[in-house]
């Protein structure tokens, strides 16, 4: 079972799933996922979608081999916008599905995020460091949800004996990314394609490190495959500034737009890359797609959608990020 289903990493999952030859139960509130993107498993037998929020009680009939917990909105924009469902949804939700997993006694894995470290104090970021985070600052109902999931999740796996994996996220890209969430990368695909500049926040010298969808999938996938029960970062340690990333951006689509300068975001973290060492010992796993190779997927990918899927795209508002 997969929840967030029809979202970006979600419905990766689930192709991936049934690739692997596992009947796959997708479920989703449909709030930021898409049915588009799952859509062309519909027609399979071992495919099955529930339109439910898991923040209520989640049942489904049957025997559950693993449970993959993914449903939450994973962009500021969108937790700017419903951040008490993104509360919800890391903690309550978390917890009906550490129920279930009781109940039905599956594994189940947890989709954390690298935002557990905050705005990072020490580089590259550890399992084993504990991060740097402001509660109440408005990333704090994202990084307070997924901190709360990790500490319920590692109750019931020493309380209950449950059997638990617990993944750390870093930036993730590819194809199915919403062109309308507001993070840098659909942000700026959608900007050459407009023929708008690009906007960088800030001076532009905080860094990202991005991994294409395929290979945080097979790590994914890998993780939830082997006997590891700590929290294991996923992640491509190539690590660029956002300016240079925008630079990239429209050497990569050929366009002749400029790059203006926007007010950096509250608690916006200066740097971040994975220490993926841990990765590479306990699963084998790499990397293996880069930068250039998956921009360009991408990049295919966001041309195919139409002009009024282009003309939707919403605009960070500033004005609701520090209203408080
Ligand atoms: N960013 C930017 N321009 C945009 C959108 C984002 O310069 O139009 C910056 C943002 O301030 C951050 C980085 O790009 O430093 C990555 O932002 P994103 O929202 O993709 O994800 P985050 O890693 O911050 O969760």
């Amino acid at each position: 079972m997969i929840t967030g289903a029809a979202g970006f990493l979600g419905s990766h999952l689930c192709d991936k799933f049934i690739k692997e030859g596992h009947h796959v139960i997708a479920m989703d509130n449909l709030i930021t996922g898409d049915l588009k993107n799952i859509e062309h498993l519909f027609k399979l037998e071992n495919f099955e979608f529930y339109h439910h929020d898991v923040t209520k009680f989640v049942h489904v009939p049957g025997k559950l081999d693993y449970i993959l917990h993914f449903a939450s909105p994973a962009s500021p924009i969108d937790y700017l916008k419903i951040p008490i469902q993104t509360l919800k949804v890391g903690a309550m939700g978390t917890h009906n599905l550490l129920g279930l997993a009781k109940d039905k006694k599956a594994r189940i894995l947890i989709a954390s995020t690298s935002e557990v470290y905050g705005d990072p104090l020490v580089h590259p970021q550890t399992e084993e460091y504990y991060g740097n985070v402001n509660t109440i600052g408005p990333r704090g109902v994202y990084d307070e949800a997924k901190r709360f999931q990790e500490s319920i999740t590692m109750a019931y796996h020493r309380f209950h004996g449950l059997d638990t994996r617990i993944v750390r996220i870093f930036n993730t890209y590819g194809p199915r990314m919403r062109l309308n969430d507001g993070r840098v990368i659909p942000a700026f695909m959608g900007q050459a394609l407009r023929g708008e500049d690009l906007t960088v926040f800030g001076d532009g010298s905080q860094t990202r490190s991005f991994c294409y969808v395929d290979d945080e999938i097979e790590g994914i996938y890998r993780l939830l495959m082997s006997d590891y029960t700590l929290p294991v970062n996923i992640g491509n340690p190539h690590e660029i500034t956002i300016r240079d990333f925008a630079e990239e951006i429209i050497k990569l689509t050929g366009t002749d737009q400029k790059i203006v300068y926007k007010p950096l975001p509250k608690d916006d973290p200066l740097q971040r890359q994975p220490d993926i060492t841990k990765a590479k010992e306990i699963l084998g796993w790499e990397p293996k797609v880069g930068r250039e190779e998956g921009m360009k997927k991408t990049f295919q990918y966001f041309k195919t959608l139409s002009t009024e899927d282009l003309e939707k795209t919403e605009h960070r508002d500033f004005s609701s990020r520090n209203k408080r």
